[in-house]
């Protein structure tokens, strides 16, 4: 049996058990997988708990990305650029590190025929999410990725840290007036308070996409203003699905179908 687990707080809303237990399913391999409530502060001592009980690995999720960067032995570079790790492996010595977020990420938008490449990126948000897929972002090759951000000082940061990756730029939200883009990423939290984030239709060249990065009732706001502007759109559970699918090929070697997962979740 592998043993594997999530720790947040809150964590019992997580649908990463549910998401695993259909890659078990799948790859017909017995896996234990619990979400687990653990306190900031408290990552340490859950882990050792977990590797005494022969666990494999974990996912982690807020507030504790940072927490699980810092107790990592190993960390990815991605890990690094992030200054996040959404994923924990055992080793002999401790723990290696990854942020598969932005796998996730470029895993769904090849899956919906939104591949990057040579295509002009907007990605709105500089907080932990667009940080932890930044990198994958720029190893897809877009023709420019410009970020831009409430607190234009963050998303700047962001872009210098990942300027030797790719053709990064990073912006307050006023200079989203001055270009189009062929794909436009919401990577911001304003979906949760029912907000809208600062898009308007002259982003958008002609054929352009609008992938959110939320998923459920916080993609709704977006997903009626795009509906609205007749503006392509698609939420963030196949990104979900997509991180989830590399923490666990990670751990089983094994990669799991996505599109199956997200009809099972969506359905
Ligand atoms: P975060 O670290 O708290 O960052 C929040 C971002 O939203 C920041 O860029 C922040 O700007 C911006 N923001 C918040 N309120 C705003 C407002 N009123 N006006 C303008 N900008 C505002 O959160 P996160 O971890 O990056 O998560 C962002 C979203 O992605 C969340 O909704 C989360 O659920 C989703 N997410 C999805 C997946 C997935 O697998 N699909 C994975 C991770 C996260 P400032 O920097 O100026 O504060």
């Amino acid at each position: 049996m592998i043993r594997l687990a999530v720790f947040g707080q809150p964590v019992k809303q997580s649908l990463s058990p549910r998401i695993h237990r259909l890659f078990a399913e799948q790859a017909g391999l017995v896996v234990d997988y619990r979400a687990i409530e653990c306190p900031p502060g408290g990552l340490g001592e859950a882990l050792e708990t977990l590797a005494e009980r022969g666990g494999r690995g974990c996912n982690v999720t807020l507030p504790l990305k940072q927490e699980a960067m810092t107790l990592a032995e190993l960390r990815s570079e991605r890990v690094e650029l992030a200054g996040a790790a959404n994923t924990l492996t055992r080793t002999e010595t401790g723990w290696s590190a990854e942020n598969t977020d932005g796998t996730g990420l470029v895993a769904d938008l090849l899956r919906l025929g939104l591949d990057p490449a040579g295509r002009r990126v907007a990605l709105i948000g500089a907080g932990g999410a667009a940080a932890g897929v930044t990198a994958a972002l720029l190893a897809a090759k877009p023709a420019t990725l410009a970020i831009f951000n409430r607190t234009a000082e963050r998303a700047r940061d962001l872009a210098n840290r990942h300027r030797h990756l790719g053709p990064v730029t990073g912006h307050g939200l006023d200079a989203l007036a001055s270009e189009r883009f062929d794909l436009v990423l919401n990577a911001t939290s304003q979906g949760h308070a029912g907000g809208l984030p600062p898009v308007h239709p002259d982003l958008f060249e002609t054929d352009a996409h609008l992938y959110d990065l939320n998923y459920g009732p916080a993609a709704h706001p977006l997903q009626a203003w795009a509906q609205d502007h007749d503006i392509p759109y698609s939420p963030g559970i196949g990104m979900l699905v997509g991180q989830a699918a590399e923490s666990f090929r990670i751990w089983t070697g094994v990669e799991p179908e996505l599109e199956v997962v997200i009809e099972a979740l969506v359905g």
